[in-house]
């Protein structure tokens, strides 16, 4: 008798779907990812490549029918291609979070509907709409950010009440931005979060992140803060997972403000880049997670065995990586992009050491 396989589809062909597919083969899941990039990193190690747009509803419809289960590895998958597919095959995580996701307008107002805290903020469609939200919230400082499409700190500027809301408004150059209140965070943390389809959940972190030009440098685990507020920032995951019923990974970026209290900035519907170190750290990775609970199988243990110490090799840093090579506890992991890019994830480094001993 032959043993029934699972092929599991990925909308995205960027790191996160190598490192999806490379837990997936340990479980003897096949791959097949789709996306717009020939030489991409997931298609190094997949069983399958199809290259194509996320609008070819004919490659989209081949592709869908060659797998068991779909999932994406980037948050800016069209929401139309992931309903598209869900009339072939079922995609998890399901469109509704992808939709709250892309849009920070629709973020901030899901995460508050479920009483999660995040900055103050406001919708601006306008420079006048920005003037009416400096008089309401009262703040100093801002950001003024694009709703859809912005990563890495990519669309993004500064506003002082005292700046001109009509030149930070042409600054982004879209007509639907948010304003929101900028935090003086003592540290940002990260909770990522696996939960299967009988609802049971994995979480990993908080975390605490550092970021180097708007993009995340380091990832350390475990986070050095008061535990009460590592607590919460679990529950607070764990009740946005509940909320929206996922079925995945999700990541979410909070911050822990001077006086303890934490506001969620950005939900990522995917592993996330400060999830990394768990590939090392753990026995069952996000991207294990990601895998099992996409396919239907149970979450896994998420307890870490090390402490860890996630870097990210941007651009050039990616020659770094020769120090690495004899570095105790050090475990590479290259990205194989053909092309090194000023800001462009080419790798990173997670070093592991023994965790120590509750006191
Ligand atoms: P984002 O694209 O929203 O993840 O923002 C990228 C980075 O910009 C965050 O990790 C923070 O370091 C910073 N940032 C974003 N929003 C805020 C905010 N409201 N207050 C303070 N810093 C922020």
């Amino acid at each position: 008798m032959k043993p029934k396989t699972i092929t599991l589809g990925i909308l995205g062909t960027g790191q996160l779907g190598r490192m999806s597919a490379l837990a997936a083969a340990e479980l003897g899941i096949r791959v097949h990812v789709y996306g717009p990039d020939k030489d991409s990193p997931a298609e190094h190690v997949a069983a399958k490549s199809y290259v194509g747009s996320y609008t070819d509803k004919k490659k989209l419809k081949a592709f869908a029918q060659s797998v068991d289960v779909v999932s994406y590895e980037f948050e800016n998958v069209p929401v139309e291609t992931a309903r598209y597919i869900q009339k072939i095959k079922p995609v998890y995580p399901d469109d509704k979070l992808l939709e709250i996701a892309q849009n920070r307008i629709t973020e901030k107002k899901y995460l508050n509907d479920v009483g999660i805290p995040t900055a103050r903020w406001a919708p601006i469609y306008s420079p006048e709409d920005i003037d009416n939200a400096v008089s309401d919230l009262g703040c100093k400082n801002y950001i003024l950010k694009t709703t859809r499409f912005g990563y890495d700190g990519k669309g993004q500027t500064v506003h002082r009440s005292s700046d001109s809301s009509k030149r930070s408004f042409n600054k982004l150059g879209s007509d639907e931005l948010i304003l929101e209140e900028m935090v003086d965070f003592k540290c940002e943390i990260s909770v990522i979060i696996a939960r299967d389809k009988w609802g049971k959940s994995a979480i990993y972190g908080p975390v605490a992140n550092v970021h180097k030009n708007h993009i995340l440098h380091t990832s350390t685990t475990p986070a050095k803060i008061d535990p009460k507020i590592a607590a919460k920032a679990k529950r607070t995951a764990k009740k946005l997972a509940d909320a929206v019923g996922l079925i995945g990974v999700l990541g979410l970026e909070m911050f822990v403000t001077k006086e303890g209290t934490i506001l969620a900035n950005e939900i990522a519907p995917r592993t996330h880049n400060s999830g990394h170190w768990t590939i090392d750290a753990c026995s069952v990775s996000q991207f294990e997670q990601h895998v099992r609970t996409v396919c239907g199988l149970p979450v896994g243990d998420p307890t870490p065995h090390s402490a860890a110490v996630m870097t990210n090799l941007i651009g050039n840093d990616v020659n770094k990586v020769k120090e690495f090579y004899e570095t105790k506890g050090a475990c590479i992991h290259l990205y194989g992009k053909s092309e090194t890019r000023n800001g462009r994830k080419m790798g990173h480094i997670t070093v592991i050491k023994p965790l120590k001993k509750p006191k």
